[in-house]
């Protein structure tokens, strides 16, 4: 199964070309190829990140044709104009997106992290977490096999504020996987030096996972001891200057937020640009000191989803799994039929992802991954989604 349909070029102008897939074109960024009318490509998060052979793409295509136009019927069966929100939010889902669904694997490298936020069970005040970290070789090992035998084309590398993976280190994970396999490259790493950050994209890394958490200034210096909502934010908007696309959003339901925060959040979220709204749900962790208070409803995150939706219809939504672990039964398909259009699968090995315990329980971890993809496939196969993520 492939994650990303072919386009092929159909209009090149200066480094950005127009590309086509079954009738629908969208425009994509190429940083990285010498492209010519009629080449194929692979493209994510509104990047080209792989150039194919035309032969290749033909195959490829002639598999998704017939099974494309099927996914669209179900997904417009699914979508029938209705008044209630979330079949509203996911009518608006279908007139923006139609039906494509991003999928983003992640690995969580390392569980070491120096600071100490309130509602997190990898902070460093706990000393009950046995940590971990995978070396260079080991990460880049395992995204190769992501991006080459299970069809990965998004990766998100995320790990706690760790400072042993250096300039050199991260340099040389992203300057192998880049020159070996290209993928859309995310960090997830935490706030790390401006010069770190330029260096990776000039390696080819093109997306940040960096949320903000809540727009609550109070909230957030109580939660992130030591820490300024303003520094956070700062450092997204020099994130997006230097050319990321911006993954970013909050926790719903942290203890302290008040009756309008959400939407001071979602707007937050918007105004930093973001290509991709990432927000889930607060879960306690026993050894935090937020333990003694509760998930908020999965309602509450519906609703989040719906409203996003709603108030900026261009945006991607992520389903987290935060969200999954809230509902484990149906947290996904929940998510994706309030109005949301991405999700991620953990591709953390068992015995590393048991430890990347942010809070308990989480959904899909000691999974086999081949039959959490299976899973997933089905799932969205059922609503009508094809797996994929073209461009802009
Ligand atoms: S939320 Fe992030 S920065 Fe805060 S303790 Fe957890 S891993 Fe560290």
């Amino acid at each position: 199964m492939c994650y990303a349909i072919p386009g092929k070029v159909i209009e090149i102008e200066d480094n950005i070309c127009k590309i086509e897939y079954f009738g629908i074109i969208k425009k994509v960024r190429n940083d990285f190829y010498d492209l010519k009318i009629g080449d194929y490509v692979y493209a994510q998060g509104g990047f080209v990140i792989q150039k194919i052979p035309e032969e290749e793409a033909r195959e490829t295509l002639k598999i998704w044709e017939e099974f494309f136009y099927k996914l669209k019927e179900v997904d417009l069966r699914v979508t029938y104009p209705s008044k209630d929100l979330y079949k509203i939010a996911n009518r608006i889902r279908q007139e923006y997106h139609d039906n494509s669904c991003c999928i983003h694997g992640i690995i969580e490298f390392s569980n070491y992290c120096r600071n100490n936020c309130l509602y997190c069970g990898l902070r460093k005040d706990n000393k009950k977490l046995k940590r971990y970290r995978m070396e260079p070789d080991e990460i880049i090992n395992l995204a190769f096999y992501a991006i080459n035998k299970l069809n990965f084309k998004a990766l998100v590398f995320q790990s706690g504020e760790d400072l042993y993976y250096d300039i050199d280190k991260l340099s040389y994970i992203v300057k192998r996987i880049m020159e070996g396999s290209p993928c859309l490259l995310i960090l997830s790493i935490g706030e790390r030096e401006i010069e770190i950050y330029k260096r990776l994209y000039e390696l080819g890394a093109r997306a940040i996972l960096l949320r903000f958490e809540t727009s609550n200034k109070k909230v957030y210096e109580k939660m992130r001891p030591g820490h300024k909502l303003e520094d956070r934010v700062n450092l997204i908007r020099e994130l997006k200057e230097i050319g990321y696309l911006i993954m970013t959003g909050f926790l719903i339901g942290l203890p302290g937020e008040e009756e309008g925060d959400i939407l001071n959040n979602l707007a937050l979220t918007n105004e930093l640009g973001a290509e991709m709204f990432s927000f889930g749900p607060f879960i306690p962790h026993p050894d935090t000191p937020l333990k003694d208070f509760l998930p908020p409803p999965m309602e509450k995150v519906l609703d989040t989803i719906a409203q996003a939706r709603i108030l900026y219809p261009n945006s991607k939504i992520l389903v987290t799994t935060a969200m999954q672990t809230l509902d484990k039964k149906d947290g996904l398909k929940k998510g994706l039929l309030a109005g949301a259009n991405s999700l991620m699968i953990n591709l953390t090995p068992k015995e590393y992802a048991y430890l990347y315990e942010i809070y308990p329980n989480r959904d899909g971890v000691g999974e086999d991954i081949n039959q959490k993809i299976k899973e997933i496939i089905a799932l969205l196969h059922e609503l009508g989604r094809a797996p994929a993520d073209i461009g802009l």
